[in-house]
């Protein structure tokens, strides 16, 4: 399930949010796109899916003075 997907290697990808306080970067290889519908996605997403394919330790948040963070679960925070 986390095959890197071919042909990103070495390659970095930046997003945000569409305000623009919260800016990230992604490093390293993404994973195949995962979807999931457990109930904490749905709920935290407001849709019937929620999509990841980035590593955890590939994660960098470049900006996002205003997120406040909390346990979604006991494996897990959201920053909102
Ligand atoms: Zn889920």
């Amino acid at each position: 399930m986390d095959r890197p997907v071919a042909g990103t290697e070495g390659q970095s990808f930046d997003g945000g949010c569409h305000c623009g306080d919260i800016r990230f970067r992604a490093t390293g290889p993404p994973r195949q796109i995962l979807i999931c519908h457990c109930s904490d996605c749905l709920k935290l997403t407001g849709a019937s899916w929620r999509a990841s394919a980035v590593q955890a330790e590939n994660f960098i948040l470049l900006t996002g003075s205003g997120l406040r963070w909390y346990s979604s679960s006991d494996w897990a925070e959201c920053g909102f």
